[in-house]
């Protein structure tokens, strides 16, 4: 099947009809929810850019199995040119959500690529598993389908004594059971961001949130199955989505991905859709040994450069607006801004260029300068919205509904809040978006996906001090230390 338009992806979410849970009610039909159809619709958008003449057949290749012209994130890049396609269809889906979607599908796309190109990896555990995810990828693939993931167990007792996994069986999931048929899990995960507006979900281990080595092989698996299969509830979070207009809510109205608490209720996973089991071990490496962990940077990298690039653009129309934009202490903000994105822009071409064939023939971007690049946008994109508030103070709360504009008050309104280069309707406008990027329930939540939806930063810090090669240097040192 070619890559799916909107319409496809919107009336394959209803005939799937999941057990999606919001505010203490069962949804009906998620496409339909006041809460969550706009974003269903922002996905909706992202298909039918595949769809959309000549830049459309940018962000598909003809796949190597069927020839269908399928969705270019699925592809296993061989060639510079393959990293720097995958890149650029990417960043048009990023730019479509102004980068607030974190979990567009591409994102699971090329990490399913990933473990599937390392099919070999998979045999060591089972054999009949490197056919199993290599069949899964084939088949999302060839029906363009969004997946969603879940790879933490509920915080308990985070005590890093004895080990980091303290969860006990009944907050952690687990393979509780295995049949002819396949595995049964029990047992909650957090977050599936996504996962209400997903097809089918996939579960693997994290690069974080490791297992020690003793612990009991039935919390090691990796597997994926559709979002409706009997047992499986997604409990959502409030929707940021306050139903209100694009000019009152110019994010929370267009770009909800919401979260949701997954709960696996003696869940059957059929052989055909395990992965992994039991092997604790190969559970760890599989994110670096397979390289799930870099695609999906290259992935998270392309979409902050995205995103840095609109609070840049942002922040610049704000200081216009204010006639601050010369002030010294704002140029230093500005530059701030200019830096991280810059600095991101660099990691992101460095793990370009320094590209290489990995050990499953795939060309896999440079680990590190995405890793850095990852744990860098932690710290910095909470400043950015930081500096959001600094630039915008009080024009952050002087803030007009769409309602106000043309109610009892909309003379005052007009003719006090307009500045030397703006009317007070433009105004408004530009400062409902800033809003709703820096200060509003969706704009927080922004700041805190931003912190942790890769795994928090203390343990992301000690991977990339672990893995990376510090020896060439301090041997430089100890050189040093013996000249005479
Ligand atoms: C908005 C949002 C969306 C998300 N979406 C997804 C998703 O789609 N899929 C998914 O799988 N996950 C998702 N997550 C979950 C994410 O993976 C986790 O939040 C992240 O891995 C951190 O785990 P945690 O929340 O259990 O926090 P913890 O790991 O418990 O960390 C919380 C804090 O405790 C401290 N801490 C705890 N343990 C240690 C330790 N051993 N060493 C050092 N410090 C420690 C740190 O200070 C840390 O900041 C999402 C999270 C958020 C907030």
């Amino acid at each position: 099947m070619p890559a799916r338009t909107g319409a496809q992806y919107i009336a394959g979410l209803r005939d799937r009809a999941v057990e999606v849970y919001v505010s203490g009610e069962r949804v009906k039909d998620v496409t339909t929810h006041p809460g969550m159809s706009n974003g269903v619709e922002s996905i909706a958008k992202l298909y039918d850019l595949q769809h959309d003449g000549a830049a459309g057949s940018q962000m598909t290749f003809d796949s190597p199995t069927s020839g269908d012209s399928v969705g270019l994130s699925f592809v296993t890049p061989t060639t510079p040119d393959d990293l720097a396609q995958r890149r650029n269809m990417m960043r048009r889906w990023a730019q479509s959500t102004c980068g607030m979607m974190g979990r567009t599908p591409d994102f699971m796309n090329v990490t399913m690529m990933a473990m599937a190109a390392a099919g070999e990896y998979f045999t060591q555990n089972r054999p009949e598993f490197k056919s199993n995810i290599q069949n899964y990828f084939e088949y999302i693939r060839e029906n363009d389908l969004v997946l969603t993931h879940t790879l933490v167990n509920l915080q308990r007792d985070r005590s890093p004594m004895p080990a980091p996994l303290q969860d006990s069986t009944d907050v952690a999931l687990s393979v509780v059971k295995e049949t002819d048929a396949g595995i049964i899990v029990r047992g909650p995960r957090v977050l599936a961001t996504l996962g209400p507006l997903a097809d089918e979900i996939a579960i693997y281990p994290a690069r974080n949130h490791q297992l020690p080595l003793d612990a009991q092989g039935a919390y090691s698996f990796a597997f994926a199955i559709p979002c409706n299969t009997p047992g499986l509830s997604f409990l959502c979070r409030e929707s940021f989505d306050l139903q209100r207009s694009h000019y009152d809510h110019p994010l929370g109205s267009r770009f909800e991905e919401m979260d949701a608490l997954v709960f696996f209720d003696d869940v059957l996973v059929p052989w055909e859709r395990v992965f992994l089991l039991g092997d604790v071990e190969l559970c760890n490496n599989m994110p670096f040994a397979t390289n799930r962990i870099i695609h999906s940077g290259h992935q998270v990298v392309t979409k902050q450069v995205v995103k840095g690039e609109f609070i840049l653009g942002l922040a610049n129309m704000m200081v216009q607006t204010l006639g601050s934009s010369q002030l010294p202490h704002v140029q230093q903000m500005m530059a701030e801004i200019i830096e991280s994105l810059e600095v991101t822009k660099a990691c992101l071409r460095a793990a370009e260029a320094d590209a290489e064939i990995d050990q499953w023939g795939v060309l896999c971007p440079a680990r590190f300068p995405l890793l850095v690049a990852r744990n860098a946008f932690i710290r910095s994109y909470p400043r950015m919205a930081e500096i959001l508030h600094l630039l915008g103070s009080s024009s952050l709360m002087a803030l007009p509904t769409e309602a106000d504009m043309n109610g009892p008050l909309a003379t005052e309104i007009k003719k006090y809040l307009e500045t030397d280069t703006a009317s007070a309707e433009e105004r408004v406008r530009l400062f409902r978006l800033a809003w709703d990027t820096s200060c509003s329930a969706f704009g927080s939540r922004q700041v805190l996906y931003e912190r942790y939806f890769g795994g928090n930063i203390q343990q992301n810090s000690i991977v990339l001090n672990t893995i990376y090669d510090k020896e060439p240097m301090t041997e430089r040192i100890r050189e040093f230390l013996m000249e005479e």
